[in-house]
């Protein structure tokens, strides 16, 4: 058994507390030692660099390479998993070691992770995105034509369910389709061209019923919710993580706060939109305006719920913008109020117990999988961390550098 030791440098070690100088030791894919003065079969000289845990994205759609309606519906169907591909290479390059897909990757992808088969952050999945008739995930256009963000095929069922029957039904295929996730819609969004990112979108007796199937496999469920009256319909289902976030106001805050429930922020999503627009992509009026209007409403809600101590887990809805530069957000989160030690803490050891992989990673300590980035430089420079990772190692293994 090999014992590597990376040597002279930083380390970050997911809680939030400063950068300390220590060697870390790892062994058979695991980190088995921290401390001064370490020795091993081999070393990595971190002299001058900074050593942070795995980092993760909360919310990435790796399947999703462009929002253009035109190209959505040439690209051939089978396109997408050569372009997942990519995208998984793309976003470990970054250091990120660990994503939660929040709808299109399907078992499959997650699968030829876990053997080796592509390389790329570990998965979790939701498969699908559970959404009402004319909520934020159906596809349904005015002419008639479905065009939904991911298409439907036997890996990946549809999310569309109406009454609590449908429901189960739903949150039954998807879990068995491979779900570790359930992910629904309880509003509309910037992206879906025929609602409101201020409606709610399902009653609190669907989700309940959703809650309760998802907990009974010992799954949770993840809220797109962007309106105030559907966080707030989340948050008293008992949903786990409220995504985006938009319209919070301090009684929702309040109420996350006594639950604990988590708020994935996504600040880059809108920004990618108007980019992707500004760069030409054929997308339909409403939803350019959408997303220029919640810029600014956005932050502003989540600078409030940072301040209010809400807790936060990065994510970054990735495929709507480029698959690449996720670490864009940690900037964003910084500029709502966050120190960069607490941005990188909700980059890994948060991001973790989010993901209920805390036991596991999200922080640099003995008995933790050895995920591990290397940073050239200040590892508080957030603007300039993407083009300062040098190495990735995960489970033990270098797979960038
Ligand atoms: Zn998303």
């Amino acid at each position: 058994m090999t014992r590597t030791v990376f040597t002279g440098g930083l380390v970050f070690d997911g809680t939030g507390s400063d950068l300390a100088p220590a060697d870390v030791a790892i062994a058979d894919g695991r980190i088995v030692d921290v401390g001064p003065g370490l020795d091993g079969d081999e070393a990595v000289d971190c002299t001058g660099k900074t050593l942070l845990p795995g980092l993760f994205d909360c919310h990435v759609h790796v399947t999703v390479s462009q929002l253009s309606l035109v190209s959505r519906v040439q690209t051939p169907f089978s396109y997408q998993f050569y372009e997942a591909a990519r995208n998984l290479k793309r976003t470990l390059d970054l250091g990120i070691t660990t994503v939660r897909d929040a709808a299109g990757a399907d078992l499959g992808i997650k699968q030829a992770v876990d053997d080796g088969l592509i390389p790329g952050p570990r998965l979790q999945i939701s498969v699908g995105l559970i959404s009402q008739t004319g909520g934020h995930g159906d596809g349904w256009n005015p002419s008639g034509h479905c065009v939904p963000l991911s298409v439907e095929h036997p890996g990946r069922p549809s999310g569309l369910a109406d009454g609590p029957d449908e429901m189960r039904r739903v949150a039954r295929t998807l879990l068995r389709a491979g779900a570790d996730v359930l992910k629904v819609c309880t509003t509309g969004g910037v992206l879906s061209p025929r609602d409101d990112p201020r409606h709610s979108q399902f009653t609190p007796a669907e989700l309940d019923v959703l809650v309760a199937e998802a907990a009974m496999q010992g799954k949770y469920v993840m809220a797109h919710a962007q309106g105030v009256e559907g966080i707030k319909n989340a948050v008293r289902a008992g949903i786990r993580s409220i995504e985006h976030g938009i319209y919070l106001d301090d009684e929702a805050i309040e109420m996350m706060l006594e639950r604990g429930t988590w708020l994935v922020p996504t600040l880059v999503a809108p920004v990618n939109v108007i980019r992707a627009v500004d760069a030409g992509a054929d997308l339909p009026d409403a939803i350019v305006r959408k997303a220029r209007e919640v810029v600014d409403i956005h932050r502003e809600a989540i600078r409030r719920a940072i301040e209010a101590g809400v807790r936060i887990a990065m994510g970054t809805d990735s495929g709507v913008g480029p698959h690449g530069t996720n670490l864009e957000e940690l900037a964003l989160m910084e500029g709502c109020g966050m120190s960069p030690a607490a941005v990188l803490e909700a980059t890994t050891a948060s991001a973790a117990q989010l993901l209920g992989l805390d036991s596991e990673l999200g922080r640099i300590a003995p008995g933790l999988r050895a995920d591990l980035v290397v940073v050239e430089g200040d590892a508080y420079d957030l603007p300039a961390l993407g083009g300062n990772i040098r190495q990735v190692w995960k489970d033990g293994v270098l797979a960038v550098g």
